[in-house]
């Protein structure tokens, strides 16, 4: 299984969280997540792993 916080290269760290652990979105209740939205359009190349 996956490590959320161990992503592969290339990978976004910040998508690469939300997405294996469950426990941060549990944490939203359901609503938007801001940090993933922000991703939306792209992520940032300083949050992926080099
Ligand atoms: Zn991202
Ligand atoms: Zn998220």
């Amino acid at each position: 299984m996956a490590d959320p916080y161990n992503p592969p290269q290339g990978q976004c760290r910040q998508c690469w969280a939300h997405a294996y652990d469950k426990s941060i979105h549990k944490a939203l209740d359901g609503g938007e997540c801001p940090p993933c939205l922000s991703h939306v359009g792209g992520c940032p190349d300083s949050m992926k792993v080099k």
